[in-house]
């Protein structure tokens, strides 16, 4: 484990008025830390977790790797209640992007434009075409390995940095189903290094290994995650870190502008007194700690229009070997899906091939066939053979979907989240239509033992963006509609779920609203 303060940083002192604290280094934080410091500002960022040495402390061990993810009890409720845990969101400096699967395939510009489309969900606030800039910064930056020519969405102004990287079994045998059925695949976009690769600020990163476990967390730093990407850039331009650092709490002046943050360490209770405050904990701390300090919610929007992507997993059985644990796990992709013909459903969703690790497939064995003991051994001795598809796919928001405070506590005394979900009408026909295109695909490749493992992946709205703010919680760009200096940069503010992987989109965002922010300051603006 490193030292509490990262190497490179500054320090300064919590009577210090630095320009900006910024709560939370994820997708939507580091992006926005090094930003602002790059542009010389005075940043503190604070974060729950611990600053990881991957080189030293990931090990080839999903057990072990669990310290990655964020375990504090969060209640489940709905009708589809959610899995937390392993499977929504991280902790420690890089948030969820230690452990993410760097499957970074942009959204598409109806993506953006839902109810113009059907009349239903969400239009965003913003367009495709304000986000594209910050996609091509984003894929440079990043070293995205992605094919040269790519089937869908509009013309790309630029291609990828870095060629795909391989396509492991599960994607090699995706292709032979789809192929069989007329369906276009390509190798994915995934943020992690397909040669060496040079990062101004950042330095040489190691080509990927094809060890697998990106899920457990990438020791060679070949994955674009957070810490070996816009958090070095920070630290090199003085922004400050602080590990070990939960936030609890605000302190305003007497204009009712934000003036401090209150936060918790091993020593006791801190505050550090800032212009400046980005919140950016994810789509359930970011809204708890928001509730929990009964503040930015006029609109009564916080909390709600919760969505989840619809991320139904179909796996099947092989005879050859597949070795699912090998390369990159999100190799292919087709977004053939996005507006299928003849839908009966609103949006779409794109097909990934999945490669797992052992365990994780072992415990969706468990709850999604309901084996255990002799069976469950029975069933893991094919393991090697086994090969998963999934979708992303489009989720509405949803009066019926919310987080709320529990009335429990958790171990620092503050009110534990519920999350409320059930899938709608939508959901469920998108996920039918989903499943019997899997299974043709399956089928089609030879696979045996197809089964399927309903599913819901990533955390999104409950302080969404608008235009409104009697119906929205934050402006096009971020801020706050009721706190002048209060910033939200996470994926709680999208509207809409899009279909496609959130952090590509997180980032960009998070980038437009550092720069719409250093805009601001630059023209004096309050
Ligand atoms: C297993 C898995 C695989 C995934 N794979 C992909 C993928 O391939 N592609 C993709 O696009 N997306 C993927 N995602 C989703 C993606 O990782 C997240 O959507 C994204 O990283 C969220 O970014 P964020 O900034 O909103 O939140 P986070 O990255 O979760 O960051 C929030 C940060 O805030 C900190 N924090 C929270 N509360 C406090 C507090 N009170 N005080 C201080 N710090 C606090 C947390 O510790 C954390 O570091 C995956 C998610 C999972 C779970
Ligand atoms: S497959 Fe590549 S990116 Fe993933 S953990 Fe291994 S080396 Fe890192």
């Amino acid at each position: 484990m490193r030292d509490k303060t990262a190497v490179g940083g500054r320090k300064y002192a919590t009577e210090d008025i630095v320009d900006a604290v910024v709560v939370g280094t994820g997708a939507g934080g580091a992006p926005i830390i090094a930003r602002l410091a790059s542009a010389g500002l005075r940043v503190v960022a604070l974060e729950a977790g611990q600053h990881w040495n991957p080189a030293v402390d990931f090990a080839t061990d999903e057990r072990a790797q669990c310290k990655l993810f964020w375990t504090d009890e969060r209640l489940s409720a709905g009708a589809d209640p959610l899995a937390f845990g392993n499977n929504n969101s991280g902790i420690g400096v890089g948030g969820s992007t230690l452990h993410y699967t760097a499957f970074v395939p942009r959204a598409q510009p109806d993506d953006f434009l839902l109810n113009t489309e059907f009349g239903v969900g969400r239009d965003w606030p913003l367009t495709h075409a304000e986000l594209e800039p910050y996609y091509e910064e984003l894929e440079v930056f990043l070293g995205v390995s992605g094919p040269s020519s790519y089937p869908w969405g509009p013309p790309r102004h630029t291609g990828y940095p870095l060629a795909p990287l391989p396509l492991n079994g599960p994607a090699q045998l995706m292709t032979r189903g789809c192929d069989a059925l007329g369906i276009r695949t390509s190798p994915a976009a995934n943020a992690a290094l397909s040669a060496s690769y040079f990062t101004p600020g950042v330095g040489w990163r190691a080509a990927c290994t094809n060890r697998g476990f990106c899920q457990a967390g990438c020791s060679t730093g070949a994955k674009a995650s957070m810490d070996v990407t816009f958090i070095p850039v920070a630290l090199a331009a003085g922004a400050e870190l602080r590990t070990e650092s939960f936030v609890t709490g605000f302190e305003f002046d007497r204009s009712r502008r934000l003036c401090g943050v209150v936060y918790q360490t091993a020593r006791g209770e801190a505050r550090q007194r800032c212009s400046n405050v980005f919140l950016c904990a994810g789509a359930i701390e970011t809204p708890r700690l928001l509730l929990l300090n009964s503040i930015a919610n006029s609109s009564g929007q916080i909390g709600r229009n919760f969505m989840a992507h619809t991320g139904l997993q179909v796996w099947g059985r092989f005879n050859e070997d597949v070795r699912p644990y090998k390369g990159i796990p999100g190799a292919l992709i087709s977004e053939d899906m996005h507006r299928p013909v003849g839908a009966s459903f609103v949006g779409g969703y794109l097909l990934q091939s999945i490669g797992v690790m052992p365990v994780t497939y072992a415990s969706q064995v468990v709850r999604g066939r309901g084996l255990w003991g002799d069976a469950l051994t029975t069933h893991m001795r094919s393991y090697n053979h086994t090969a998963g598809i999934n979708i992303l796919g489009e989720c509405l928001p949803s009066d019926v979907n919310f987080l709320e405070l529990s009335d429990e506590t958790d171990a620092r005394g503050l009110r534990k989240p519920r999350v409320h979900f059930t899938n709608g009408e939508n959901e469920r026909a998108l996920t039918t239509h989903a499943e019997r295109i899997m299974r043709d695909i399956w089928e089609a490749a030879g696979a045996h033992d197809v089964w399927t493992y309903p599913r819901s992946a990533h955390i999104m709205g409950t302080c969404r963006m608008g235009t409104d703010a009697s119906d929205a919680v934050v402006d096009p760009f971020g801020r706050a509609f009721d706190i002048n200096n209060l910033w939200v940069s996470d994926n709680s503010t999208f509207p809409s779920a899009l279909s496609a992987n959130p952090a590509l989109t997180i980032m960009a965002i998070a980038l437009r609203t550092a720069d719409h922010f250093l805009a601001r300051a630059a023209r004096r603006e309050a």
